[in-house]
């Protein structure tokens, strides 16, 4: 079943301020109540939808996510996203943390607390999250470069507040809990605990009115279409580093950067190797045996002529020198490799069998392979004898 929409959970807009989304809450978790639902079988599963839908939109970075990729944030593994970080939590946030990669902030956020002494004071304003595109392409398309449009969702620095978060612009003020440590301390048992502080989420400073357009995001969500120039000569796992081009920090903090990955499809005839290419191509037996002339495609959309040797055997390899791939960072062109595949003919005419049968009569020293596999064979057979 699919999961529904967190807003319709709660039964409030899109728009819904945080008060609204409390109270919301508050009501569905009172009428759901499984205590005074014990005769209603769906009442747990609503109390736990309600649940889940507040822990998401009760918190302005979470909802920020929610709204632009929809319950995907929330799933490993999502198009977008930066790599693993380290200090992944274990137990029920574990779940978040893989979900929330791309959100540097979150993730401080939920494991700031457990990373003991490796941050002290207060959290600068966090800097926008990279991004990963990833792009496939041809082989054609590697091989000569291209020039590709691609269109991202992302975070943008907020216009209505110039990034502050603060309605109008007007500047954050010191946050009262931590004095603008970020940090409060508490006392655990025998030990006095430094977290994030929970009023203004570690950057030290809370917005008394939140700008209406961003929630106090000081960003926004927009496509944003870039067009970006693949160099020739890449291959799968390449990545390109367009710094800049990610998401908007939060409250005017730096932006992240774009990474282009890239993943250069199979082709039908060639395989690639680094630089080099492979082609097999079959050869007839007969053009095998008599020697001859092939036509070879080659990458760059062409054909090449090759010569077939008379006597070639199977798995002969000839070379097409610079015929392969483009070296991504300077260096020589790759070479091309055509391995021959000699074909046995099938759906022979009786006079085609004939003319083979006679052939065969007529063959003598035509298979010197063969006559050296047999003798090897039969000093096998005649040294197992003893
Ligand atoms: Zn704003
Ligand atoms: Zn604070």
């Amino acid at each position: 079943m699919a999961k529904r929409d967190f807003y319709d959970v709660l039964g409030v807009s899109r728009g819904a301020s945080d008060e609204d989304i409390k109270r919301a809450y508050r009501k569905r978790a009172k009428e759901f109540h499984p205590d005074r639902n014990a005769d209603n079988p769906d009442a747990e599963s609503k109390f736990k939808e309600a649940n889940e839908a507040y822990e998401v939109l009760k918190d302005a970075e979470k909802r920020a996510a929610y709204d632009r990729f929809g319950h995907a944030a929330f799933e490993p593994g999502m198009g977008m996203g930066g790599g693993p970080r380290p200090g992944g939590g274990r137990g029920p946030q574990a779940d978040f943390a893989s979900a929330f990669t791309d959100f540097s902030g979150v993730f401080d956020d939920l494991f700031g607390d457990f990373r003991g002494g490796a941050r002290s004071g207060r959290q600068r304003a966090a800097r926008g999250s990279d991004l990963r595109y990833n792009l496939r392409i041809s082989l054609e398309e590697a091989y000569g470069g291209l020039q590709k449009s691609i269109t991202i969702p992302t975070a943008v620095t907020c216009s209505a507040c110039r990034g502050t978060g603060a309605e109008g612009g007007s500047e954050p003020v010191t946050c009262p809990t931590c004095s603008g440590m970020g940090k409060v301390r508490a006392q655990q048992g025998f030990f006095t605990v430094e977290r994030t502080c929970p009023t203004c989420s570690g950057l030290g400073q809370i917005i008394k009115n939140p700008c209406p357009v961003c929630h106090g995001q000081g960003r926004t969500e927009k496509e944003r279409t870039l067009s970006v120039n693949i160099p020739a000569g890449v291959e799968t796992g390449t990545r390109i580093r367009l710094s800049g081009e990610g998401e908007a920090g939060m409250r005017g903090g730096p932006t992240g950067d774009l990474y282009i990955f890239i993943e250069v499809a199979e082709h039908n005839l060639f395989q690639r190797d680094g630089v080099n290419l492979y082609c097999r191509v079959p050869v007839s037996m007969t053009s095998a045996a008599l020697g001859g002339d092939i036509e070879v495609p080659t990458i760059d959309g062409g054909r090449s002529r090759v010569k077939v040797p008379a006597g070639t055997q199977s798995g002969r390899q000839m070379r097409l020198r610079g015929k392969g791939m483009p070296a991504l960072r300077g260096g020589a062109q790759g070479d091309m490799f055509i391995e021959m595949a000699v074909e046995t003919p099938v759906n022979l005419t009786s006079k085609q069998r004939q003319l083979l049968r006679e052939f065969d009569e007529e063959s003598q020293d035509n298979h010197p392979e063969s006559e050296n596999f047999f003798t090897k064979v039969k000093g096998f057979w005649d040294g197992m004898k003893g």
